[in-house]
């Protein structure tokens, strides 16, 4: 193909991914792959003083475990690299030049002290602070001589005047700009290093990038992007700004105050990423028709950049737990064993084999099983009253336990065997079992206690009722 469709991601290393940046990542992958184009991964990490170590490589295996593969990029390497912006260094040098001899970038000295004072005039005279562009007014001798002289700089985009600016985004339609209301934005940092307007430019530019998905965070940027595009005579990629995230239960931004918003945290909670990959496709996009369960091989086909929503997506939980759920169940056993194991490192292999028919319905994310089997790896501590949570007479309860010990000496029919123990001593169910299950788990809320306890074992359980003992004896 002449022109194949190139998209890119373009993190930046200063955290975990933001599972928007995975659904962006998502989009991009599936336009790409549809089109038989080219997914590639740059990393932006520009922004020296933001910089997480580490968090560059936990992104990349991120998106990896998230199955989006990168055509071009880092540790793979391609035909437009280097893929990591601080490697790229002289590439911008060069191109920032030839802004600066055309005259639509300009150096400029002011020190941090003189441009606060600046921005706090504006800010009392209730202007938006902008830079003053008092350095614009130099003559090339001042510029030479201060160069010369060694005095620290920056270099400046040059913003016309009161000239409205119209871009066709892919998801908003035509968005208008006003340059005054641009700031002649620093393009070159002091330290020799670009800023990521700049950067992104002349990457997407360099790496032939034709679509480039990103969050409407971004959109305020447009101006700014356009005016170097066109100073440089370089063909815009088409843009879409992705609508943001909603929490339905907090007001404003997913927050992580509310739960985990990292691709990788997620993971880590137990959440498959089959069924988050199908859950952030409906977010931002709709196929127009009821259809829900989505592969990554279907979404790829049906992906149609006219059916992203302008709307905010709202990012529900509920319903990731839902899609969780149908993944979860649809697991071969082998994975099922494999994420039980995971989640349980302490549980033997035989333990597992005994939990997985009993917990698989149960469970919503995997990370459940952690809390809901504790009670198999220690004895966790609770009241004499919970055990009595019923309003079951202390004697009662001692007896309904002593007696169920005596049945612990083999495993087999449990259910059977204390269902008739029950009835022979015309016990109530309901109270037993509040009296049992909190003796055996320490807690009233429980996975399915008498299924749970060939994992838990003859002594241990004994032991858990004599403590239970214990507690209801003093
Ligand atoms: N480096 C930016 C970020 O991490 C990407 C913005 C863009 O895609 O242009 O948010």
């Amino acid at each position: 193909m002449d022109n194949p469709i190139r998209t890119r991601m373009a993190p930046s290393p200063t955290g975990e991914l933001h599972i928007g940046s995975l659904r962006t990542a998502l989009y991009d992958y599936a336009l790409a792959k549809q089109q038989q184009g080219q997914f590639i991964l740059r990393i932006e990490d520009t922004d020296q003083k933001r910089y997480v170590p580490g968090s560059d490589t936990r992104l990349l295996q991120v998106l990896k475990d998230f199955g989006l593969n990168w055509d071009e990029g880092p540790e793979i390497g391609g035909q437009y690299g280097p893929y990591i912006q601080t490697e790229r260094l002289p590439i911008y040098q060069q191109y920032l030049k030839e802004l600066i001899d055309k005259g639509d970038a300009y150096y400029c000295f002011c020190t941090e002290e003189k441009l606060t004072q600046a921005r706090e005039i504006q800010k009392a005279a209730k202007k938006i602070p902008r830079y003053d562009r008092c350095c614009l007014k130099l003559s090339p001798q001042q510029v030479k001589e201060n160069l010369a002289n060694g005095i620290p700089y920056v270099v400046r985009m040059k913003v016309p005047e009161n000239e409205t600016l119209i871009f066709n985004d892919l998801v908003r339609g035509e968005v208008k700009f006003n340059t005054n209301d641009v700031d002649d934005q620093v393009l070159m940092k002091s330290n020799g290093i670009p800023t990521y307007h700049f950067a992104v430019v002349v990457d997407d530019h360099l790496m032939k990038i034709t679509h480039v998905f990103r969050g409407e965070e971004w959109l305020p940027s447009v101006p700014k992007h356009i005016l170097l595009y066109r100073y440089f005579g370089w063909e815009m990629p088409q843009h879409a700004h992705l609508s943001i995230f909603l929490d339905p239960s907090h007001p404003g931004k997913m927050s992580k105050r509310y739960g985990t918003v990292s691709a990788q945290g997620f993971l880590a909670e137990g959440y498959l990423p089959e069924a988050m990959m199908n859950f952030l496709m409906l977010l931002g996009w709709n196929p127009g028709t009821e259809k829900e369960i989505y592969s990554l091989a279907e979404f790829i086909n049906d992906f149609k950049i006219e059916r992203l929503n302008k709307k905010p997506a709202i990012f529900d939980r509920k319903k990731l737990d839902y899609f969780n759920g149908i993944y979860i169940r649809q697991l071969s056993s082998e994975k099922l064993f494999d994420y039980f194991k995971k989640f349980l490192p302490q549980a033997s292999d035989d333990q597992i084999n005994i939990l997985m028919p009993v917990l698989k319905e149960r469970i919503i994310k995997f990370s459940d099983l952690v809390s809901s089997t504790k009670f198999l790896f220690e004895d966790l501590d609770y009241s004499k009253e919970l055990l009595l949570k019923k309003g079951t007479d202390p004697k009662l309860a001692i007896e309904m336990l002593t007696q169920a010990k005596n049945l612990f000496t083999d495993f087999s029919n449990l259910q059977t065997r204390i269902m008739d123990l029950i009835k022979q001593n015309n016990w109530n169910t309901g109270e037993f079992f509040m009296v049992f299950r909190v003796a055996i788990c320490g807690s009233e809320y429980t996975p399915p206690v008498v299924d749970c306890l060939p994992a838990l074992g003859q002594e241990a359980t004994i032991r858990k009722i004599d403590i239970a003992l214990n507690k209801l004896l003093n």
